[in-house]
């Protein structure tokens, strides 16, 4: 029995944390890789130490600052080693590091990755675990995609040699040695390529929530936990806005069907939400989330479905500029395309101007108030009047829908309203929906 778990920054924000986290591995036999995230926000502890290392790399030429940015760092890890009495080399890595920022020679990346660097030595100093550095085993191409042979021959190689090992999560290398980030909560990922390639029959990914919730708890007082959810619901809800696991987290694991569950640290007796194959939920609706802040840009000319070339010259202008399309709601005479504000502003002028160079297209016109509210649910899927009785919702409430969008398996449904319909659209939906059981 093996299984992999990985624990976020809030698990590991101090010596206290650290404490708890050895009694749950050490609980339980199967718990011999251990991913981890840099120490995160804790009781008295403000900042998340990856927040520091991109603040100490921004200050790097200014000396004072610099000094003050990373001596929080500093005692942050050494503080935890003092009331633990862990016996680890922290102390010159992090003076090694600190030289090294000072002349410049180290670059962001690699900064920041000694978050979870040192979170790992340390963690696995406490436990008598092997530590593995991920850099040698987490491999990314040039592109920065993760290239999923090597990595996996590299970790199946390692774990040849150990038998429990603690592992930082969220970076790897390049083909050259030097140190590629994931994006922002990363260190889930690490933990789903260490599943994946160990064949692990189970991935905890310890947190400080006991699982997912139907609808978000700042917005819903005590909403319905999500006992389970499965890997393309959960993939669903992450991509329009959940914050819950980091959106790539799913993929490596769907590949062998490897179930997550997602755990309490503080609480690890409860049941936490398992992400797994044929999952089984009880209610209509898995889950309910979404986003503000977009824009949609609405192009006309007769006939469109006529013309896909026009199309495909629209979305051309999109990719040259890089600009992620979400949506493209049509019509016969016109379609639309969504996309995320913050991805477009800065380039919108230019973008706009290279559009209107497409010939046939009649009008440009632009909606600058979007958001999108995703409703997920495998058992909606064949069922007549779901949307009916969804979209009546926002009519009952008076509010104007947008756009309508429904993915083809008919598990998500993706509706647009003006940004200040938001929070209360989200909160019509979940009392209309909250006790639909199938
Ligand atoms: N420490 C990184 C972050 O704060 C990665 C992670 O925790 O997964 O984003």
């Amino acid at each position: 029995m093996l299984k992999i778990c990985k624990f976020g920054g809030s698990s590991l924000a101090n010596a206290k944390q650290f404490a708890k986290v050895k009694g749950i591995i050490e609980s339980d036999e199967a718990r011999k890789c251990i991913v981890v995230s840099a120490p995160g926000k804790g009781e008295n502890e403000p900042q998340k130490i990856t927040d520091l290392l991109f603040a100490c790399y921004e200050n790097r030429k200014i000396n004072s600052e610099l000094n003050k940015l990373f001596g929080l760092v500093e005692s942050r890890y050494l503080t935890i080693q003092k009331e633990l009495a862990i016996e680890s080399t922290i102390a010159e890595d992090l003076a090694k590091i600190k030289e090294a920022l000072k002349q410049d020679k180290i670059s962001e990346a690699e900064l920041v990755s000694r978050g979870e660097f040192l979170s790992a030595k340390l963690l696995a100093a406490y436990l008598g675990y092997a530590f593995l550095d991920s850099k040698d085993l987490v491999c990314f191409g040039f592109d920065g995609k993760i290239n999923h042979k090597e990595t996996r021959e590299r970790i199946i190689e390692a774990f040849k040699q150990v038998d429990r090992a603690v592992i930082p999560g969220f970076y790897g290398s390049y083909p050259n040695g030097d140190v590629c980030l994931f994006s922002r909560g990363g260190s889930d990922v690490t933990g789903s390529y260490f599943a994946e390639a160990l064949d692990a029959n189970l991935y905890e990914n310890f947190t400080d929530v006991s699982g997912f919730y139907m609808c978000d708890p700042r917005l819903i007082p005590n909403p319905h936990k999500i006992n389970e959810i499965s890997y393309e619901e959960l993939r669903e809800l992450s991509y329009a806005g959940a914050q819950v696991l980091h959106e790539e987290t799913i993929l490596p694991l769907m590949e062998k069907a490897i179930p997550l569950v997602v755990l309490n640290s503080n609480a690890p007796e409860e049941a936490g939400t398992i992400i797994k194959e044929n999952a089984i939920g009880h209610h209509l609706i898995t889950g309910l989330t979404g986003k503000k802040g977009f824009m949609a840009i609405t192009f006309v000319k007769t006939y469109f479905a006529d013309k896909l070339e026009t199309i495909r010259q629209v979305l051309n202008v999109f990719s040259r500029y890089q600009v992620p399309v979400e949506h493209i709601p049509t019509s016969i005479d016109s379609f639309s395309i969504i996309v995320e504000k913050n991805k477009i502003e800065d380039r919108l002028e230019a973008l706009k101007s290279d559009l209107k160079k497409i010939e046939e297209i009649v009008s440009i016109s632009e909606d600058h108030d979007v958001a999108l509210i995703t409703i997920v649910g495998k058992n909606m899927a064949k069922k007549s009047g779901v949307s009916g009785r969804l979209l009546s919702t926002f009519g009952d409430e008076k509010i104007n829908i947008k756009l309508i969008d429904q993915g083809r398996e008919e598990i998500n449904i993706i509706v647009g309203i003006s940004n200040d319909d938001f929070e209360r659209s989200l909160k019509a939906l979940y009392s209309r929906f909250a006790k639909e059981i199938v």
